[in-house]
């Protein structure tokens, strides 16, 4: 019995710990995408197959999610 509690104690402690860095990270990756890139509109969401990251060219109209490359 003792053993079963100090595995459930020891998942919530390991899951408060891992949760503020998954979001910090997450927030990291948004304000990267946001800053590198100057563009008009957006950024394409589509990921470059070159590279495995997300293209970098910028959308020709607002609302557009894709490239003139991507775009099907
Ligand atoms: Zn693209």
């Amino acid at each position: 019995m003792k053993i079963k509690l100090l595995l459930v104690f020891g998942f919530v402690v390991s899951a408060l710990f891992a949760t503020p860095n998954f979001e910090e990270n997450t927030k990291k990756t948004s304000l990267t995408v946001e800053t590198n890139y100057d563009c008009n509109y957006s950024q394409c969401q589509a990921t470059a197959k070159s590279t495995g990251k997300q293209c970098k060219h910028c959308v020709s109209k607002d609302g557009d999610l894709y490239c003139w490359q991507h775009k099907k």
